[in-house]
């Protein structure tokens, strides 16, 4: 029956690596959830654009040039809204410190781009007034260059997804991010997720795992889904890890013990139901 189990689960888009994990999923007390392209689009759009002393086309210039070398959603989003080629030869000494942003020399000038805590990290004074949305703050040659607003839809999917995991028992719906406090906070609220935790480094999202671990029964089990960008340790450290396989990484849809083919946080739950009924069965 659990071969059963796994061949229908994949006939929805649920692909389970081994029966073992359908067993855990049986067992789920808790499931969290990465926020950027787990919960929401990933597809960032551009707000507002607020340039110091350089024009507003400078500045989203290069910010798409300093990411172009990057994967994060929040990169594509901008090199989308930039919408011209990037010359690769105007850039180069590209490093992206995750959790932070990226640096690299463009047209030989130094360019930061990312949240406060990089801008922190480079001593550049940064315009520290309550923003909405997810910020993308810059600096040119050690001085703020200003800084741009972005923002990321939920999925049309996600409210169900929630609804249909409290549906089918499970004790807690959690959310970890490393992106800012309020553009966290709006999302769970909409969502009705009973945690969220913001601005988190990978590691710190390590650390919220075995914190939440030490809640749930000694039998619970504990699944995490990810697209895997930024999170490839927790999706390794969860009892289960999911991949949403739709925009995930190769390297998640490796990592993980369960990759969802479609982009639809609901089959999380359809997966645990799935699993429900073939360990009924198997008893
Ligand atoms: P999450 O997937 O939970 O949103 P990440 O760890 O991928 O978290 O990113 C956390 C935060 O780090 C982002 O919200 C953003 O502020 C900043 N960041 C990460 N990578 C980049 C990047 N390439 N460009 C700009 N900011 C970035
Ligand atoms: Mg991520």
């Amino acid at each position: 029956s659990f071969f059963g189990g796994i061949g229908g689960a994949s006939r929805k888009g649920i692909l389970v690596k081994g029966s073992n994990y359908l067993e855990a999923l049986a067992k789920t007390e808790i499931v969290v959830f990465d926020k950027t392209g787990t919960l929401t689009k990933g597809v960032f759009n551009v707000q507002e654009i607020y340039p110091i002393e350089i024009s507003k086309e400078e500045l989203l210039e290069l910010t798409a040039y300093v990411e172009s070398y990057s994967n994060h959603p929040i990169s594509l989003s901008l090199k989308r809204a930039f919408g011209k080629d990037i010359d690769n030869g105007r850039i180069s000494d590209v490093e992206e410190i995750s959790g932070h942003g990226v640096i690299a020399l463009v047209d030989g000038k130094k360019v930061m781009a990312g949240n406060i805590k990089l801008m922190k990290k480079m001593n550049i004074p940064y315009f520290d007034g309550e923003l909405i949305g997810t910020v993308v703050h810059v600096a040119v040659d050690n001085q703020y260059a200003g800084y741009i607003i972005i923002a990321d839809e939920v999925k049309a999917d996600s409210a169900k997804a929630i609804k249909d995991l409290k549906a089918a028992n499970i004790k807690q719906t959690v959310m970890l991010t490393g992106d800012a406090k309020n553009v966290a906070s709006k999302v769970a609220a909409s969502l009705g997720l009973d945690k969220v935790y913001a601005e988190l480094l990978p590691g710190d999202k390590v650390d919220k795992l075995e914190e939440l671990f030490s809640q749930k029964s000694a039998k619970g089990k504990l699944a995490f889904v990810g697209d895997g960008i930024n999170d490839a340790p927790v999706l390794a450290r969860a009892d289960i890890g999911i991949a949403m396989g739709g925009l995930g990484s190769d390297a998640a849809i490796e990592a993980a013990d369960i990759v969802i083919m479609t982009d639809e946080p609901s089959k999380i739950a359809t997966a645990i139901k799935i699993s429900q009924k073939t360990l009924k069965i198997a008893q």
